[in-house]
C-alpha cells in the first residue's frame, strides 16, 4: 500500500503521519520523489482500509493498494518514478537508470591472468566502458570445467581497477565469499543460477552494495522481481536487473532466447534499472552486435558484453566473446543508436544532484581493498 502526500505537505506533518502509521504493524518506507513524498507500507495490509488512512491527514492526496506480490520493486511503490542506482568508481560516480546515459560494462567471462585482465580493462575503458566485468568464481555446468581462479582473481581485478579506475562487476556464488568479493566489487553480481538463492539474496541485501541481479535460466518476470524484492526488503535499494536470456525450446543455434520484450514489460512493472547481456543471451559472438543494438533501441539502461583478447583461447565462454577490436567498432555502432534514443554520453560523471544520491545510496561504503587486506 502507498500513501501519496500532497506536494504542499510539510515534513513535520509527514513525520506525524508516519508515527501514526507505525502503530499498525507495518514497515514504513519514505520515498521522496521530485514532486511528492510517497510513504510505502509493507506487511500485512489486508485489513487496512485506504479510506481510514486517508482520514489521518488532509495532506494525504491518495492511498493506493499495490496489486503485485512484489511491493518495493513495483513501479507503483515509487508512484511511477524510475529509480537510479549510483555507483562510486575511482573514475567518478556512475548512474544507472532510465534518466541517465547508457552504461557500458565489458570484460572477459573469467579473469585468467594479470596481463589479459589489465589489457582488457585498458582497452574497454578507452571505448567509454565504465565497468570491467570479470568472473573470479564461475558457475559452470560441469564440475570438470574451469571454475575460475577464485581469490587470486579478485586480486587481479583489484589491480585492473587501480590501473584504470574502472568499477568492477564480479559474481559471488557462495555466502562464504561475500565479504571478499565485496571488498573488490563495486557491483556484486548474482548469477542466473543463484537468482533464487534466497539466503544469498538476503545477505547481499544486508550488505547494501549495488547488486546486479541476473535473470534465472527459466525465471518468469515475477520470479525475478520477487528475487529483487528479497534484496530490497533486506534494506538495499541498489538493485539493477539483468536480462541474459532464458531457456526456450530451441537451443540448436542460440544458447538462450534473449527476451528483449522483458524491457518494456519491466518498465511497466518496476522502477529498477535494466541491463541487457546479449553475450549469454545468444551464446555466439556473431549474434551479439544485433542484439546490442536492439537492446539499446528497446530502452536498456546498460549493456554488458563479454570480450576477450583472444576468444579462441578463452578458458570460458570463448564462442560468445567479442575480440577487443570488434568491441571497439561495436561501441561506435552503439553510439549511433544510443544518440538516436538520447541516451549516449561520454561524460563520466552523472549530472544527478547529490540530493538524489543520498536518497538512493544508503549503503555503507566498503573501505579500500588494499587497506583491509
Ligand atoms: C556470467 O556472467 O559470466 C555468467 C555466468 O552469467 P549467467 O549467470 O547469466 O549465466
Ligand atoms: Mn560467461
Amino acid at each position: 500500500m502507498i500513501v501519496i502526500m500532497k506536494p504542499e505537505a510539510l515534513a513535520q506533518e509527514i513525520e506525524r503521519i508516519c508515527k501514526e502509521l507505525s502503530n499498525w504493524n507495518v514497515t514504513l518506507e519514505k520515498i521522496s520523489g521530485k514532486q511528492k513524498v510517497v510513504i510505502g507500507l509493507v506487511g500485512d495490509t489486508a485489513d487496512l482500509e485506504p479510506l481510514q488512512i486517508q482520514q489521518i491527514s488532509p495532506f494525504i492526496e491518495q492511498v493506493l493498494r499495490i496489486n503485485h506480490p512484489f511491493k518495493r520493486a513495483s513501479l507503483q511503490f515509487r508512484h511511477g518514478e524510475p529509480s537510479s542506482v549510483f555507483v562510486e568508481t575511482p573514475n567518478g560516480l556512475v548512474a544507472f537508470g532510465q534518466n541517465h546515459p547508457i552504461v557500458q560494462v565489458a570484460g572477459p567471462c573469467s579473469v585468467e591472468n594479470e596481463e589479459m585482465i589489465v589489457q582488457t580493462a585498458e582497452r574497454v575503458k578507452a571505448t567509454g566502458a565504465r565497468f570491467l566485468r570479470g568472473g573470479a568464481y564461475k558457475p559452470r555446468t560441469s564440475p570438470y570445467a574451469f571454475q575460475g581462479h577464485g581469490e587470486s582473481a579478485l586480486d587481479l581485478l583489484f589491480k585492473a581497477r587501480e590501473a584504470t579506475g574502472l568499477g568492477i562487476v564480479t559474481e559471488v556464488m557462495d555466502t562464504a565469499d561475500l565479504h571478499k568479493v565485496a571488498l573488490v566489487a563495486d557491483i556484486i553480481q548474482i548469477g542466473a543460477r543463484n537468482m533464487q538463492n534466497f539466503s544469498l539474496l538476503k545477505k547481499v541485501g544486508a550488505l547494501g552494495k549495488p547488486v546486479l541481479l541476473k535473470r534465472g535460466l527459466a525465471a518468469t518476470i515475477e520470479d525475478w522481481l520477487m528475487a529483487a524484492e528479497y534484496i530490497l526488503a533486506a534494506g538495499n535499494p541498489n538493485v539493477i536487473l539483468c536480462e541474459r536470456g532464458i531457456r526456450t525450446f530451441d537451443r540448436q543455434y542460440a544458447r538462450n532466447t534473449l527476451d528483449l520484450a522483458a524491457i518494456p514489460v519491466l518498465r511497466s512493472l518496476t522502477h529498477l534499472p535494466i541491463m541487457v547481456d546479449p553475450s549469454h543471451g545468444t551464446g555466439r559472438a556473431e549474434y551479439v552486435p544485433a542484439m546490442v543494438m536492439a537492446a539499446i533501441a528497446a530502452g536498456a539502461d546498460s549493456i554488458m558484453i563479454e570480450v576477450h583478447p583472444n576468444p579462441k583461447l578463452a578458458l570460458s565462454d570463448g564462442p560468445q566473446s567479442l575480440t577487443l577490436e570488434r568491441y571497439e567498432t561495436l561501441t561506435q555502432e552503439m553510439a549511433v543508436i544510443g544518440k538516436a534514443v538520447g541516451r549516449w554520453s561520454q561524460n563520466l560523471l552523472s549530472t544527478s544532484s547529490l540530493e538524489d544520491i543520498s536518497l538512493q545510496q544508503s549503503a555503507p561504503r566498503v573501505a579500500s581493498y588494499a587497506a583491509k587486506k
